[in-house]
Parts: C-alpha cells; structure tokens; sequence
C-alpha cells in the first residue's frame, strides 16, 4: 500500500506520463517502500528527491532508418533514457524487440537506478532499445541497423557520460556493430564507452556469465540465511537467452538441477537436468530455438505454448520478461512446494505475484537486487578499460560473488532496520534509495 504522503507523489507521476503502465507499476512499487525513509530523513522531502528522482534527466528519442537485404527501406525507433547520475555516468543496457516503445524503456531505466546504487559501484542509471524486432533478421541486416541506431546515439554517449550495454536482442555481435561504428565516427578507441564487449576486443571476462551467475549467488545466499542450500534442489529457469543459460550452469555447479527453460513458443520439460552444451549450441551457435533443443534431447518434451510455472520445482528462477509471473502462477508454484524465487529478468513478477509470495513467506529477491550481477560485472569491465587491465576469470567471477554476498547483506539488513524481516524488496529499494537521495542532497539542485 501506498503511504498517505506518498500517494499525491506517484498520482503526478501517472498524469505527467500517460500510458506508460510498466513505468507507473516500477514507480509504485518502489514508492510502497519508502515511507519509512521519508519518515526518517526530512531533508529528502524537503530537498524534494521524490519528484526530482522520478523524472528522468534527459530523454532521446530518434527515427533509425536502415535499409534491409532486400532493399526496402524500414524506419524504426530508438531509445535513450538518461536517467540518473547522481553516482556516475548513466549506465544500463539497449533492448532491441517489437515490445519496446518509451514506457518499457522508462521502467527500465527507473529500476536501474536502484539496481545500480545497490552494486556499490560508481553508476549512475539509464537505458535505451528500439522497437527493432531482431527475430529472423540476417546478419548483414543486423549490422547496418546497428550502424544507423549508432550513427545518432553516438552524439549521446562517452565513458564519462552515457555508457550502454546488452539487454534483450542485444549481446556481443551487436554490441560489436555499435562500438565499431561508434569509433568510426569519433576516430577515438574510448573502450569504455560501451559494455559486453567480446573478450578479444576489450570485453570483461564474466559479463556474459554475470547476469545469470549472479542471480543464482543471490538465491543461494537467501537460502542460506534460512538454512538451507541449492544443493539437491529441482529448480525452474524461465527463457533461453544469456540470463537463463548461465544462470542454469551456475544451478548445475552449485548441486542443483534445472529441470525446465523456455522461449515464447513454448517450455522444454527435461527431467535429467537441460544439457547446457546442448542449448548453447542451439541457441547460440545456431540461432535456434528451444523446440530444436528439445528434437534433439532424447529425455525433454516440449510443451507448445505452455506455462513453465505450472511443473514443480523447490527453486524458480524467472529469467524472461517483465510480468511472466502472475499471481495465478505464484499460486501454483507455492502450492507445488517452491521455497525461493529469485529475478533474473527486469519485474518479471506481476505485484499480484509479489504478495502471494510475501504472504506465504517464500525468500523472493526482486530483479533490482538478484539481477544486479551484470551490470555490476560492467562496472569491472569500465574498471578494466580505464586502467588498461585484464583480470582473470577466476579473479572477475569473484568479485562477482563478493558484489552478489554484499547486496543479499544489506537488503537482508535494511530491510530488518526498518522492521520488514525477510522483505528484499523493502531492503533493496530502501538501501537503492538512500545512496541515490544523499548523493542528489550532497550536488545540489541540478
Ligand atoms: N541490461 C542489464 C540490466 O538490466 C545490464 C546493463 C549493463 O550491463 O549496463 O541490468
């Protein structure tokens, strides 16, 4: 519920940006929180860092026309929302998919903030896409979208200014497009001007790992502060994309077993555990789907057009889209024994599917927190740029873990402190919150 105070707050906030449901749903839920915050320290209210933190710093909004393999032009429209730098240079990834229209880039970019204040690392928030749909586009087509996307971002961005990563539809190859067309342009080889680049070329080793590893280091530390481990566990990874991969691979050297993934034809059931060599070569070799998985795995079913949440599992790992999980589905997963959920995609729980799991007292660690890995993996990998370095994989991944144990910590402890035990979506946007809002106080009003 929305604290009295607060509601005046999140009704400005629906007027000033109509339409924009996934953004209105991220806000709220962040708001629900921070009544006790407010109550504790005035000078955010009367620095009025409610209002001010909620209304992005800058917004780009740009025609990318490019010209596809058989000679039609296409117009497309690209995204970029520079959210917040109170902490550092905006920060967070670029979504290529049909869904993406402002208000998906905008929740997006609210939810960076706070995930990245959470990391402990020098970012500030923001995010950017296209409503480009990647799905069946040729190689060469990818390329010169990339170039034309980049031919007007790039006047937006600098490793001190704006520095954009991945996120769906976008992984190394694009990220590749971008920053060769990036240098192009600018005639400067500034690596740090973009993240999840390919290791041979500036790329940090972990950050395609980072999403998906950290996401399961966060529910094995939950699970730990109740007693218990991965160990053993049947766990549930929705998708197929990098999150979902490496956060399976990471259940699999942790003792559990992912019995099920998924893409939006359909689930694959694989009661032996997926085969991660397998999927990989599918998915990203081959460029296929998990139906083509399931054909050539002797123990999986696919399942056309099914719901993955309804298979039981101890552990369930959404790891997606925004709002895959409904309240009707975190019934199901309760009453089939899940003890833990943990987000590897951005609000892939619906606030219907928060409270129930709230009610029935799973350990449920929110995207903001449990995703946080890659981003704070990007972070390494600015940390490398600027200083010429390259560290080890062993050296990267546990940092990695290090960054995944401390956010786990201080949600677990913020949300105790303000009398919400167990809560870490409490914890994760009260802790967000507070290093975002001192830093605003401390700048001044800018
Ligand atoms: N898109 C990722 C996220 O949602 C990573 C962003 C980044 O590495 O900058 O956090």
């Amino acid at each position: 519920m929305l604290d009295e105070k607060i509601e005046p707050f999140f009704d400005v906030v629906v007027r000033r940006n109509p339409g924009e449901v996934e953004f209105h749903q991220a806000v709220r839920e962040v708001l629900e929180s921070l009544g006790p915050v407010l109550a504790k320290y005035p000078e955010f209210t009367e620095h009025r860092i409610l209002e001010r933190i909620c209304e992005p710093e800058r917004q780009i909004i740009f025609r990318v026309a490019w010209q596809d393999d058989a000679g039609e032009v296409q117009i497309n429209r690209g995204f970029r929302v520079e959210f917040n730098s109170a902490l550092g240079p905006y920060k967070g990834g670029m979504r290529f998919h049909p869904s993406v229209y402002l208000g998906i880039v905008k929740f997006l970019g609210f939810e960076q903030v706070f995930k990245n204040s959470l990391t402990g690392m020098p970012i500030g928030g923001g995010k950017g896409g296209s409503d480009f749909d990647p799905k069946g586009r040729s190689d060469d087509e990818i390329m010169r979208f990339c170039q034309s996307l980049m031919t007007e971002l790039f006047r937006h961005i600098g490793e001190y200014t704006d520095v954009p990563a991945g996120d769906v539809g976008v992984g190394t190859r694009e990220i590749g497009y971008l920053f060769g067309q990036y240098k192009r342009i600018t005639n400067r080889y500034e690596s740090g001007v973009l993240t999840g680049k390919g290791t041979g070329w500036g790329g940090a080793l972990v950050r395609t790992e980072a999403t998906g590893y950290g996401t399961v280091f966060f529910v094995n530390e939950m699970l730990k502060a109740r007693g218990s481990s991965l160990e053993g566990r049947t766990c549930l990874v929705s998708g197929s994309g990098n999150v979902a991969i490496y956060a399976a691979e990471k259940v699999h050297q942790l003792g559990g077993r992912v019995v099920a993934c998924s893409d939006s034809d359909g689930v694959v059931h694989d009661p032996e555990g997926i085969d991660l060599e397998l999927l990989k070569q599918v998915k990203e070799i081959e460029r296929g789907r998990v139906a083509d998985y399931a054909e050539r795995r002797g123990s999986a079913t696919f399942i056309p057009r099914g719901n993955i949440w309804d298979l039981p599992c101890d552990v369930a790992l959404p790891c997606a889209t925004q709002n895959e999980l409904t309240g009707k589905d975190a019934a199901t997963l309760i009453r089939n024994g899940c003890v833990a959920v943990a987000e590897g995609a951005n609000m892939p729980t619906t606030p219907e599917g928060v409270r129930a799991f709230h009610e029935a007292g799973i350990a449920y660690g929110p995207g903001k927190a449990a995703n946080a890995g890659g981003v704070a993996t990007s972070a390494l990998e600015m940390q490398q740029n600027a200083s010429r370095d390259r560290w080890s994989f062993a050296h990267t991944e546990g940092r990695l873990e290090e960054i995944m144990v401390d956010i786990h910590q201080t949600c677990h402890d913020t949300a105790e402190e303000f009398g919400t035990p167990g809560n870490y979506v409490v914890g994760a946007n009260i802790a967000g919150f507070i290093r975002v809002a001192r830093a605003m106080v401390a700048l001044g009003l800018v």
